[in-house]
């Protein structure tokens, strides 16, 4: 049985007061850390502050970043580089966002990029995947996803596969209130699975969590969760509140 993992995404909201007010609800409650991992992914300048506000947790709820520079050091003005997000204590980043793909223009090579030199600095890596409506529509959503499964992944070793969750977040689900419906997702889960096997063999794919993102909401995650390759959910708008967030948390085991 993989554990569950259940991370909120912050996006670009909660300032320092709203977001280690939020942590800090999230850190007193009653989360059996045993039965599911749990991160929250704050925006850049708060990564810092909400980590001291978790740090009784000693590592257990995990602050994740949003983002990373594919470059490491240097004349970069407005880019933050791994090395730095690891000596506030962020141990996970969210990498190729559909946002960050869309608005930002992320291609799959730099999405590679940051994939890769985040592995190498020891972090984990939420790799975020998924069709848009139209994709969908034209029916190529299965060959879409598991193309940016393979160029997301590549050269990466099968020894840092285990630093790697996969996030699938189709387009047409994130905030619109729409979600996958549970078969949908699970039909997705299980092909971007069939992927990781032939990268990385049966054996290692079974251990590896693939999420899911779009519209999860303390009402719909129970049956999410409930299907075999959903291994947890990574979840946007509901992550603002902690009654919402931790009723997910609830569902997932
Ligand atoms: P919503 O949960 O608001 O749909 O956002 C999903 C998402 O993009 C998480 O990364």
């Amino acid at each position: 049985m993989i554990k569950p993992y259940i991370v909120g995404n912050w996006k670009m909201n909660l300032d320092a007061a709203e977001g280690t007010e939020l942590a800090g609800k999230i850190l007193h409650a009653s989360i059996d850390y045993d039965s599911v991992d749990v991160g929250v992914a704050p925006a850049f300048p708060i990564l810092y502050s909400v980590k001291q506000t978790v740090a009784s947790s000693k590592g257990r709820l995990a602050v994740v970043a949003q983002n990373v520079s594919a470059e490491e050091k240097g004349a970069f003005t407005g880019e933050s580089s791994i090395s730095m997000l690891k000596s506030v204590g962020v141990t996970a980043v969210i990498i190729g966002h559909s946002e960050r793909r869309q608005i930002f223009g992320e291609t799959d090579q730099t999405i590679n990029k940051k994939v890769r030199l985040t592995l190498s600095y020891g972090l984990n890596v939420i790799l975020c995947v998924g069709e848009t409506l139209f994709e969908r529509e034209a029916d190529s959503h299965f060959e879409t996803v598991t193309a940016q499964v393979a160029k997301g992944l590549k050269d990466v070793p099968v020894d840092k596969i285990e630093q790697v969750t996969v996030a699938y977040e189709p387009v047409w689900a994130i905030g619109t209130g729409v979600n996958a419906s549970p078969a949908d997702a699970q039909a997705m889960h299980a092909k971007i699975r069939e992927m990781l096997k032939s990268l990385y063999g049966p054996v290692m794919a079974n251990k590896l969590r693939i999420i899911y993102g779009g519209s999860v909401k303390p009402d719909n995650a129970k049956g999410l969760m409930n299907q075999p390759d959903i291994n947890g959910a990574l979840v946007g708008g509901a992550s603002l509140k902690s009654e919402d967030f931790l009723g997910i948390i609830n569902f997932s085991k």
